[in-house]
């Protein structure tokens, strides 16, 4: 250690991350795939894989009581898990939860968060398999491992896309962030006065998109149906822009979008002109849709056109080319890890 002192914020998340782990040389040949994608790959004989992620979520970082019932806290900490191994074409199978949490939860209240727990394991048909639980000075941490299974010749990184090649997303954008802000709205009007109540009437849409997130598991079987093993896949848990980085740096390719292609469901885009925000800007930087993302080859383009599910929102360039946001009016603005910035 020396006197040195470096800033997270210079590093930023996945500057941290590479930064963190770039010394470490995986030494198990059942490591087929580690660190980088939305979730490790393990060996188990020639054709199977066991596919691995872990995400955590803190009370007053990704969640806040005062809104969020417990019971869908502890289904959505087992959605977002899921559609990680979603991500990957694979499918979820157990989950283990591990829980820190102070005094100031009864047991009661921690009966609200397995109950919701236990509801996404039945929908999902996942087993909880185990855990830890510890307590913590103030709070609740909630930390779930998803495993999941898969052929791996099913398998879909973000690594795998091609100049040339469809993007496609599922679903629509832009809700679960809009649904934040309306919660946020009503939070503050509440601590302003309690007597108010909240005025959650007509977004019932958009607040359960940010309480009740889904897995899309069900895409991997209309793919099937359809015949399609995408190029590459990631989630969208961090917002497009975010995600579309990831695969454009993981398949060395460029990117077009398109503004007006971005499914936007109408009261996504009603909440944001109410808060006086760009619909496309809440579906690109939001995040927590929870939606997947993936690019198949041009070939596939009569399988996934006018399906009700998906979406073809662009098309993957030259790495050269950069990666664009094409808006309503044609020009082209440069996407930027964080957000994006006006293209000169
Ligand atoms: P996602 O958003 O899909 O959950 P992340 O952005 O959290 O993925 O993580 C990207 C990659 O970095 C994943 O492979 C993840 O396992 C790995 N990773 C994240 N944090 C750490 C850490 N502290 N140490 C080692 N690997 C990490
Ligand atoms: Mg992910």
């Amino acid at each position: 250690m020396s006197n040195q002192r470096t800033e997270l914020e210079k590093l930023g998340e996945f500057g941290l991350i590479d930064h963190l782990t770039k010394d470490f040389v995986n030494k198990n040949n059942s490591t087929e795939f580690g660190i980088g994608d939305d979730a490790a790959v393990i060996s188990i004989s020639e054709e199977e894989a066991k596919l691995i992620s872990t995400d955590m979520l803190i009370e007053g970082v990704h969640f806040n009581l005062m809104y969020m019932p417990l019971k869908h806290l502890g289904y959505k900490a087992v959605a977002v898990n899921l559609s990680d191994i979603c991500a990957m074409n694979g499918t979820p199978e157990q989950i283990t939860v591990s829980i820190a949490v102070s005094n100031r939860f009864p047991v009661e209240a921690l009966e609200e968060l397995y109950e919701g727990i236990k509801t996404a394991c039945s929908i999902y048909n996942v087993d909880l398999i185990g855990g830890d639980t510890t307590s913590s000075l103030s709070g609740l941490s909630i930390s779930i491992t998803a495993i999941g299974s898969a052929k791996k010749k099913d398998i879909t990184y973000r690594s795998g896309s091609k100049e040339g090649d469809l993007l496609v997303t599922t679903g629509d954008l832009g809700a679960a962030y809009m649904g934040l802000q309306i919660l946020e709205r009503e939070k503050a009007v509440y601590n302003e006065n309690p007597n108010i109540q909240p005025d959650l009437d007509g977004h019932d849409y958009i607040i359960e998109r940010q309480l009740k997130p889904e897995a899309r598991i069900d895409i991997l079987k209309y793919l099937k149906e359809l015949d399609v093993k995408p190029s590459s896949m990631i989630d969208i848990s961090d917002g497009l822009a975010s995600e579309i980085m990831h695969l454009c740096k993981s398949s060395k390719v460029g990117c077009h979008v398109y503004d007006e292609k971005i499914p936007i469901d109408a009261k996504t885009s009603m909440t944001a002109l109410e808060f006086n925000m760009d619909p496309s800007t809440c579906a690109l930087n939001g995040g927590e849709d929870y939606e997947l993302l993936f690019t198949v080859p041009q070939s596939e383009f009569e399988k996934i056109k006018g399906n009700p599910h998906m979406s073809i929102i662009g098309h993957m360039t030259n790495e050269n080319d950069g990666i664009y946001f094409i808006d309503k009016g044609g020009s082209a603005i440069e996407l930027k890890a964080q957000g994006w910035s006006h293209f000169e």
